[in-house]
């Protein structure tokens, strides 16, 4: 659907308002701020693939006809960024999957942000459950990371989520909101940072959150920034939903008010991949 028609629709379903002026006043401003939700898909390829097999995504990638309202995003190992980059189409922008919080020096095994930018990779995903549970990345290591990056002009894929006991126990905002809160503590950098809602129960298990889950805890996400960081924050930073999406269950989530878009795991690396960067259309 075109961008317009899509931001006339989500203007069509604001609540009303009882006084006129303020109803105007309110939807010019939703209308600004949506203007700017441009829908957001990212391709985690995690610990997968041989130049080989990333050379045939990257070219398939090359060959589709993908949603150009659609800003996409694919983020291969880091052995593989710069062939990616290289082989890549330009309307497409490359990730790293993890990036440190020191300028350079002796930290075997890290990559610092100006070796990303050398690269000519300006994103990275940070706070992926993988690594905050197999890593122990704390909250606020995570958050220091994305202060570090979004300071130096990386611009970061932040992700959170619950555990299932969490969801269980009803834990789930009050774990989201309180990532994200580390983050507000060390940055207000917020116009480089999307948020990827992920919750892990639904990461790699084929098990999606219903796309009611999903727009639940979305809109929470956005309640809490327009609480706790600013209104202006809460409607233009993107919100998009992680965890088993594919070509089939994409559509129905791309219809929610707040979702803005998926990072996509095991479907990043299938053909179906761009079905889903064109789940708008
Ligand atoms: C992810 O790793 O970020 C992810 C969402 O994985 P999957 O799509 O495979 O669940």
């Amino acid at each position: 659907m075109p961008l317009l028609s899509r931001l006339s629709l989500q203007a069509a379903t604001q609540p009303a308002h009882l006084d006129l002026n303020a109803h105007i006043f309110t939807h010019t401003h939703t209308i600004i701020y949506k203007m700017a939700r441009q829908f957001f898909v990212g391709g985690n390829f995690k610990m997968n693939g041989t130049l080989s097999s990333i050379k045939s995504i990257v070219s398939a990638l090359n060959d589709a006809k993908l949603d150009s309202n659609t800003e996409v995003v694919i983020a291969p190992p880091s052995l593989y960024l710069i062939p990616t980059r290289d082989h890549l189409r330009k309307d497409v922008e490359v990730a790293a999957q993890n990036v440190y919080d020191k300028p350079s020096g002796a930290f075997t095994g890290e990559i610092a942000v100006d070796q990303l930018k050398d690269a000519n990779v300006n994103w990275a995903i940070l706070g992926h459950s993988e690594r905050r549970t197999l890593m122990g990345e704390t909250d606020e290591f995570v958050a220091s990371k994305t202060a570090h990056a979004t300071d130096s002009g990386i611009k970061v894929i932040f992700c959170c989520g619950e555990s299932l006991e969490e969801r269980e126990a009803n834990q789930t905002v009050d774990v989201v909101t309180r990532q994200i809160a580390a983050v507000t503590k060390q940055t207000k950098n917020w116009d480089q940072i999307v948020i990827a809602y992920e919750p892990i129960w639904a990461i790699g298990t084929g098990k999606v959150a219903t796309s009611e889950q999903a727009q639940e805890v979305h809109a929470a996400i956005r309640e809490w920034l327009k609480k706790n960081v600013s209104e202006e924050v809460a409607e233009k930073v993107r919100v998009i939903y992680g965890g088993s999406v594919s070509a089939k269950n994409c559509k129905e989530l791309a219809q929610c008010a707040d979702i803005d878009g998926f990072l996509v795991g095991g479907a990043s690396l299938k053909p179906e991949f761009a079905d889903i960067i064109n789940a708008k259309i």
